[in-house]
């Protein structure tokens, strides 16, 4: 469809005859100068779904957010730089349709993860469920967003650790060491940290009788068990 050679309008892709687009009537420098505002606008738009994203990261922080920050993050070079190549090449006048068709595949990404992140959430109606753990690690790092993560034992069958997204309060609530129980909502298939507390006000549960199936049943897995 893009055969490289042929000179194409910037605006609306048609092969360019003479010193006017037949099919917008446009000039290349006209057509030039739409693609640019219109990139700039797309460029804002994409800014603001990634910002969206990483505000539904807080407020409905998924258990596993660290593999879907890289991920939205490499999203987030991938589509500025396309979106600066693009503008780049509209103001020399080079052949820009396939970059531009590859922005605008990556456009609605951020703002698809974070629509995602919302209906989990929303449409989740089924009880917190407790997991019994302990901390083992502490990580914070305040680089573009504040990161705040403790790092326990998990619960999860084939996992060592998770690394929970918390707030600024427990993280300096909770110590190494120290004996905690995850609130986990399930959500629609991406579990989400409902809070982290203090292991002292629960009873401590039996290794044998834990159900981690039934709704804010308790899940024991690895807890109470040090060196796991
Ligand atoms: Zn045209």
């Amino acid at each position: 469809m893009f055969r490289s050679g042929a000179q194409r309008c910037l605006h609306c892709d048609a092969v360019l005859t003479g010193p006017v687009c037949e099919s917008c009537e446009l000039t290349p420098q006209a057509a030039a100068l739409i693609l640019r505002r219109k990139i700039i606008l797309r460029t804002g738009l994409f800014l603001l779904g990634s910002l969206a994203f990483v505000v539904a990261t807080y407020r409905y922080p998924p258990l596993d957010v660290d593999g879907m920050l890289v991920f939205c993050g490499v999203v987030f070079f991938a589509g500025l730089g396309l979106a600066i190549w693009v503008e780049r090449g509209a103001l020399r006048g080079s052949q820009v349709a396939i970059r531009k068709r590859l922005f605008l595949a990556l456009l609605p990404v951020p703002w698809l993860l974070a629509g995602l992140l919302v209906v989990n959430a929303k449409l989740d109606d089924a009880k917190v469920r407790r997991h019994y753990t302990r901390v083992v690690g502490k990580f914070a790092m305040s680089a573009i967003v504040p990161t705040r993560r403790l790092v326990v034992v998990s619960w999860r069958a084939g996992r060592r650790y998770e690394r929970v997204p918390v707030s600024q309060g427990e993280y300096a609530e909770f110590h190494v060491g120290q004996e905690v129980v995850v609130e986990i909502h399930p959500g629609i298939g991406i579990p989400w940290v409902a809070g982290v507390v203090p292991a002292s006000g629960f009873p401590v549960p039996s290794a044998g009788d834990p159900s981690p199936a039934q709704p804010g049943g308790w899940s024991a897995r690895g807890s109470r068990s040090p060196g796991r």
